[in-house]
């Protein structure tokens, strides 16, 4: 790309993280909380390594994937070889995640959002105690009800959670959820406050080792919506990069 392509690209998202930036500030302080406690990653997939570079010199400082293969071949393009200290933002796995790709999230990401099952979660530990690493982790939660999502019902959580009490190579931080897409942001307020209450009961009952402060949850159409039930974590991607579809 030449340079005044790339200075238009960074100059683009700059204004556009401004103005994302400035609604989630809103949303928290509408809600009573800090602005400064709630994360934006930034979801680049489907965007090529300059845009990602551009991204980092915008200003942000997390970015989530959802498919290995592009992450392997983004992240090998950049030079960002290994989790630990090999990128200058923190990368979040988003997408679904099949035990036989765990490997390859292990040696890519630091912080998988998308663990669906314990079996995926004891996988994982077992991968990064290998690769020397430890590795933050939310369980992902099937809060619409709808039987075809990816997700764990929210009444299997607590035995989740207690078997992962021992893993010493996983961080499990929270939980995360897709949701029901709809294109009216309001339509999400009540799985979004659901997911708060969810996480809210399983903090009295959680063994000590497991942390419950994040909520990942909202995007794009939705994340102030999120924010204001208790996001901690917003996943953005057309609000910072356009439209994936042409
Ligand atoms: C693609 C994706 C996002 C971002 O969606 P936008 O509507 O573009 O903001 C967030 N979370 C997950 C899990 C995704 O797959």
């Amino acid at each position: 790309m030449f340079f005044n392509q790339r200075e238009a690209l960074v100059e683009k998202i700059s204004t556009r993280l401004a103005e994302v930036r400035a609604e989630m500030a809103d949303a928290a302080r509408r809600a009573g909380r800090r602005p400064e406690d709630v994360r934006l990653v930034a979801v680049t997939k489907t965007h090529p390594p300059d845009v990602v570079l551009a991204a980092v010199t915008a200003g942000i400082t997390a970015i989530g994937e959802n498919y290995l293969q592009e992450a392997d071949e983004k992240f090998t393009a950049l030079g960002w070889l290994d989790a630990e200290g090999g990128a200058p933002v923190a990368r979040h796995f988003i997408g679904h995640l099949q035990s036989n790709k765990a490997r390859k999230a292990v040696r890519w990401f630091e912080y998988v959002e998308t663990v669906d099952s314990a079996a995926l979660a004891m996988r994982l530990d077992r991968l990064a105690d290998e690769q020397g690493r430890r590795l933050e982790i939310l369980l992902q939660i099937n809060s619409s009800g709808e039987d075809e999502k990816s997700g764990i019902h929210p009444e299997n959580v607590e035995g989740v959670l207690i078997s992962l009490a021992k893993l010493a190579h996983i961080q499990v931080r929270g939980l995360m959820t897709i949701g029901r897409f709809d294109p009216d942001p309001e339509a999400a307020r009540a799985e979004f406050r659901a997911l708060r209450e969810l996480r809210d009961a399983l903090r009295a009952v959680a063994p000590p080792t497991v942390e419950l402060e994040e909520l990942s949850m909202g995007m794009s159409h939705d994340f102030a919506v999120a924010i204001e039930e208790g996001a901690t974590i917003v996943r953005v991607g057309s609000r910072l990069f356009g439209s994936r579809h042409g």
